[in-house]
C-alpha cells in the first residue's frame, strides 16, 4: 500500500501549515470571534470549501484528500477547523432545498450567523424515530403544529429548527412525515431547558400549541420527510467519532500524564496508567487507519461499508474512555469541577467525560449502531420489528 501523497497535495499541506502558523493567533479564544475566524477561513478556501460561491461558500472543486489534509492540520495545530455551516442542514438544503431556500438560508448558516436545532426526538420516539407523534395539519396557507419534542440541543439559542412532523396520520408510519423549517420564537412554540449532569442546560423540551408556519417552509414533498431526515442523519453520524479528534485528544492526555505527578513521579511513568494509555493508543491508531480505509474507498468511488459503519460507535466510545482515563489518573483532582481553583485544564476532562457519554447515545445509540453494523455490514438477519408481522 502506498500512503504517500502526490506533490500537489504535499504542496497544499505546506500551504495550510503556513496559513496556520501566520493566523493561529486569530482563532477564537485567542483573538477574534468564531464568526470572524470562519469568514477568514472561507476567504482562504479552508471553510465551506465546496459550497458554491453564489451561496457564500469558497466554491472549490471537491477533493477528499484536501479535506482530509485540512482536518489533520487543524487538529494538529489545535485550532478550530472551518465548517460548512451546520453539517446536518446545509447538505440537505443543497441537495433538496428550493432555490429560494438555498439563497435565504445557506449564506447566513455557513457564516455562523444562523444557528439551527434538530427537532426529531420525542418522549416516546427516539431510536424508533418514525413513530413520532407531533402533528401538523394544513389550514389556509399554513401548517398548524401541535405536539412535543425533547432533547433538542441548542434550541434556546438557535434561530431555526428543522423538524419532523406527522402530516398524514393515516399513511404507514414512514410515509406520513414531513420535514419543516420553523423560525425559533414563532408564536405557539415554547422552549423549556433541561438541566444536564454537566451543569449546563444545552438540551431542551419544545412544545407546540397551534404553532403556524407557511406551507412553503417544507423541504421535499409532503409525506416524504423520512427520506429527507435520513439524508440529514447520514451527515450527522459522519461527523461524530472523527478519528482526527480522537488522536488530538490522545495527545492531550499524554501531555497531562507527562506534566502531572504523584509523589514526584510523572503519571506516564506509573506502569498501570502507562499500560492503559498504551491500550488506548492502539485503538486510536486503529481508528486512524480505519479512517484511511474509508478515505481510500471514497476516493475510488466505492461505498466503504463496514469501515464507515464502525466510525460513530468506536470513535464516540474511544473519546469517552480517553476522558475516563484522564479522570482516573488525576486522582482527587479528577473529581473537582470548574469552580475549583485546583481544577486542571478548566475542568475540560470532567466536562468531556460527562458529555461524551451523551454522544454515545445522540445521533443513534451504541446498540442501534451495532444493529446497523450487524445487518448492513455483516449481513446478519434483521431484528424482528414488534409493529410488523414476522
Ligand atoms: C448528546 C445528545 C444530543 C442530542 N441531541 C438531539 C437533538 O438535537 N435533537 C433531537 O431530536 N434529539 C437529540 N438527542 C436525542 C437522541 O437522538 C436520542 O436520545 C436517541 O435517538 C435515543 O432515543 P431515546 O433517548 O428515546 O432512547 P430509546 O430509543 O428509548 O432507547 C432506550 C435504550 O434502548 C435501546 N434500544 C432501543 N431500541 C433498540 C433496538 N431496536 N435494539 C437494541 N437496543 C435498542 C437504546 O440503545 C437505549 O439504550 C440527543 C441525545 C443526546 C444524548
Amino acid at each position: 500500500m502506498d500512503l504517500a501523497y502526490s506533490q500537489e497535495h504535499e504542496a497544499y499541506r505546506d500551504e495550510v501549515r503556513r496559513f496556520l502558523e501566520n493566523n493561529k493567533d486569530k482563532a477564537p479564544g485567542s483573538g477574534s470571534t468564531a464568526q470572524d475566524w470562519q469568514q477568514l477561513l472561507i476567504e482562504n478556501g479552508y471553510a465551506a470549501r465546496t459550497i458554491p460561491t453564489e451561496y457564500g461558500g469558497a466554491g472549490q472543486e471537491p477533493d477528499i484528500l484536501k479535506s482530509h489534509i485540512l482536518a489533520e492540520e487543524f487538529a494538529h495545530a489545535k485550532v478550530p477547523p472551518g465548517h460548512s455551516g451546520d453539517n446536518r442542514i446545509v447538505p440537505v438544503l443543497l441537495e433538496l432545498g428550493t432555490e429560494e431556500q438555498k439563497q435565504r438560508f445557506i449564506g447566513p448558516t455557513i457564516r455562523g450567523e444562523m444557528q439551527w436545532c434538530q427537532g426529531y426526538s420525542e418522549p416516546g420516539s427516539g431510536s424508533d424515530l418514525a413513530s413520532l407523534q407531533t402533528k401538523a395539519h394544513v389550514d389556509g396557507d399554513d401548517f398548524v403544529i401541535n405536539g412535543q419534542k425533547i432533547w433538542t440541543s441548542g434550541a434556546k439559542t438557535a434561530h431555526m429548527m428543522f423538524c419532523l412532523v406527522r402530516t398524514e396520520p393515516d399513511a404507514p408510519k414512514h410515509q406520513g412525515i414531513s420535514y419543516l423549517l420553523i423560525p425559533m420564537g414563532t408564536p405557539g412554540m415554547d422552549v423549556r431547558p433541561l438541566k444536564q449532569m454537566t451543569g449546563d442546560s444545552f438540551f431542551n423540551e419544545v412544545f407546540f400549541t397551534d404553532c403556524r408556519v407557511p406551507t412553503t417552509e417544507i423541504i421535499g414533498k409532503r409525506g416524504e420527510g423520512w427520506n429527507v431526515a435520513n439524508a440529514t442523519l447520514k451527515h450527522e453520524r459522519g461527523g461524530l467519532g472523527d478519528p482526527n479528534q480522537a488522536e488530538s485528544r490522545f495527545r492531550d492526555i499524554l501531555e497531562l500524564m507527562k506534566t502531572e505527578t504523584i509523589d514526584g513521579q510523572r503519571l506516564i511513568d506509573i506502569p498501570s496508567f502507562r499500560d492503559r494509555a498504551m491500550a488506548l493508543q492502539a485503538r486510536v491508531l486503529a481508528m486512524k487507519f480505519n479512517g484511511m480505509r474509508v478515505l481510500s474507498h471514497t476516493i475510488k468511488g466505492e461505498e466503504p461499508g463496514l469501515p464507515r459503519w464502525i466510525v460513530k460507535l468506536q470513535g464516540c466510545e474511544l473519546n469517552h474512555q480517553t476522558a475516563a482515563l484522564a479522570i482516573d489518573v488525576m486522582g482527587e483532582l479528577g473529581i473537582l469541577y470548574d469552580e475549583s481553583p485546583y481544577v486542571r485544564n478548566h475542568g475540560m476532562w470532567q466536562h468531556r467525560y460527562m458529555m461524551d457519554l451523551g454522544l454515545i447515545i445522540g445521533g443513534g445509540t451504541a446498540q442501534i449502531q451495532k444493529n446497523i453494523i450487524g445487518e448492513r455490514a455483516l449481513g446478519l438477519p434483521k431484528e424482528p420489528k414488534f409493529d410488523k408481522p414476522i
